[in-house]
């Protein structure tokens, strides 16, 4: 480098530092950029999947975040659909917030509409068991629901079309010892007053649960029921995700959830587990998996096959032989397969059932 090229650049450095404000320098990098994380699970039957969750807290009930937030969790964890659900009786915050029974609703549905999340008004009415907790959906006004008696704030919200969700039953600071379906509950569903019944709440799962919705045709239900944020609550950077209901509906749109869920085309999915009806469980499943010849064989003359799963889904397949092989999620993998060994298939991770498994017959 010669002289006059060495002078002129320690100036144009000198001139950079000049350059810069000395008032205020920002580093945009440092932000973090928010980012959906797309869950992938086939649409089946005709009908759209919607990734949903119809129960969670603010601090207008007993939650610790504001309602905006939970719109931009529910879309950087990939849902569709949510309902805010603060209970109706139950308001510690009440000494430092202000706002009637739909306040959250009000707040958020702003940030919902632009985000694209359909946003379910909704509120909980909390009472001791029996009847327990309950979620009441599509509400145009949740202040009418805080009455005295349980079945009256059943009643208004029925009056307003609303969709009724019994949530964790099995929960045990209500039920301690065994999940019981008592005579409050059937006078209550006779009522038409229990549409949905939560079979995944939080972390738990109640097996004998998925039974009383199957056996009486209710829809299964599967929510978070979160009170914190979420990704302090669930492992969401590793992976993990929130309990969710898959709505099968005709379009993503609210009027479409709502059908769909009275006509009971829900599954709950929690923890790579599917539960609910047999139907829809396997349509889930033979949507997402499916083998190829790939023409090669191994060592042992066997036919190797591609097994490909496009959905977030993880299944874990048994053959007629009992033996078991999990097709990874958004993979494929190549298998050595005798079809004959694969006529019948178990899928361990598909409850039909607290005590049976889903069982699909190849073609
Ligand atoms: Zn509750
Ligand atoms: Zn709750």
């Amino acid at each position: 480098m010669n002289l006059k090229l060495l002078f002129i650049t320690i100036l144009s450095a000198g001139m950079t530092c000049m350059a810069q404000d000395m008032n205020n320098v920002q580093f945009p990098h440092m932000q973090k950029t928010s980012a959906r994380k797309e869950i992938r699970i086939p649409n089946i039957l005709g009908f759209q999947t919607l990734k949903c969750d119809f129960h969670m807290h603010t601090i207008f009930s007993d939650g610790v975040v504001w309602p905006t937030v939970r719109v931009t969790e529910a879309w950087e964890e990939g849902l569709d659909a949510i309902a805010i659900t603060d209970h109706i009786e139950n308001n510690p915050s009440k000494k430092f917030v202000t706002g009637d029974h739909n306040a959250s609703f009000d707040i958020a549905i702003s940030e919902a509409d632009e985000k694209n999340i359909i946003l379910i008004h909704a509120g909980e009415v909390t009472r001791d068991m029996p009847p327990g907790h309950l979620n009441a959906l599509f509400l145009n006004d949740v202040n009418p629901l805080d009455t005295a008696s349980p079945i009256d704030a059943l009643m208004a919200a029925k009056k307003q079309g609303a969709f009724i969700i019994w949530n964790h039953p099995g929960w045990k600071a209500q039920q301690p010892d065994t999940c019981l379906w008592m005579p409050m509950h059937q006078e209550l569903f006779e009522k038409g007053l229990i549409n949905g019944i939560e079979v995944f709440n939080e972390q738990e799962y109640y097996p004998v649960v998925l039974d009383w919705c199957l056996n009486r045709k209710i829809a299964v239900i599967s929510n978070s029921d979160i009170h914190d944020v979420t990704a302090h609550f669930y492992d969401i950077e590793n992976g993990k995700h929130r309990p969710m209901t898959l709505v099968f509906a005709k379009d993503r749109s609210q009027q479409s959830i709502k059908e769909a869920m009275f006509e009971n085309r829900t599954l709950a999915y929690f923890d790579n587990k599917l539960a609910g009806k047999k139907e829809l469980l396997e349509a889930i499943f033979k949507a997402s998996v499916s083998a190829s010849p790939t023409g090669k064989t191994d060592g042992e003359n066997r036919e190797l096959y591609e097994v490909s799963n496009i959905s977030a889904i993880p299944f874990i397949v048994e053959n007629m032989k009992g033996q078991t092989v999990t097709v990874p999620a958004e993979s494929t993998i190549v298998l050595p397969l005798n079809l004959a060994d694969y006529q019948e298939l178990t899928i361990r991770n598909c409850y039909t059932g607290s005590n049976s498994v889903l069982h699909v017959n190849m073609p």
